[in-house]
């Protein structure tokens, strides 16, 4: 079981932002913006190279979520803004094999990320 499988599972604790029958949000334990927001998926799928055909919906209610999050925590303007970062596989810079976006606002991002 993955860390994370932990933590939808209650195993582990975290803090929790949002739910729902096939989605959590919490907030990442070692923040790199002000905000920094993990959405994840219910079903353990590893990594977003690993999804597959039948994930369409669930991948896109992932990145519907995030926005829904970004809205309920008021970051969800042109002015302000946000970024989602997905990291796949180790040179991707993944550490935790449950896919999960990062949402990452509140200091200004740059280009190309690090
Ligand atoms: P990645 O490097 O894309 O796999 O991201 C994994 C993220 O999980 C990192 O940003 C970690 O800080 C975060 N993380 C690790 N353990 C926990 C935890 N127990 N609760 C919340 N976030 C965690």
């Amino acid at each position: 079981m993955t860390l994370f499988e932990k933590i939808i599972a209650r195993e582990i604790p975290a803090d929790i932002v949002y739910e729902d029958d096939r989605a959590l949000a919490f907030k990442d334990i070692s923040p790199q913006a002000p905000t920094h927001i993990l959405v994840i998926p219910k079903k353990p799928i590893p990594r977003v190279g690993e999804a597959a055909e039948e994930d369409e919906a669930l991948l896109g209610h992932l990145l519907l979520t995030a926005g829904k999050v970004a809205t309920d925590l008021g970051i969800n303007s042109q002015d302000e803004g946000f970024r989602l970062v997905i990291n796949n596989g180790s040179q991707g810079g993944e550490a935790v094999p449950h896919l999960h976006i990062h949402l990452l606002s509140g200091r200004q991002m740059n280009w190309p990320p690090g």
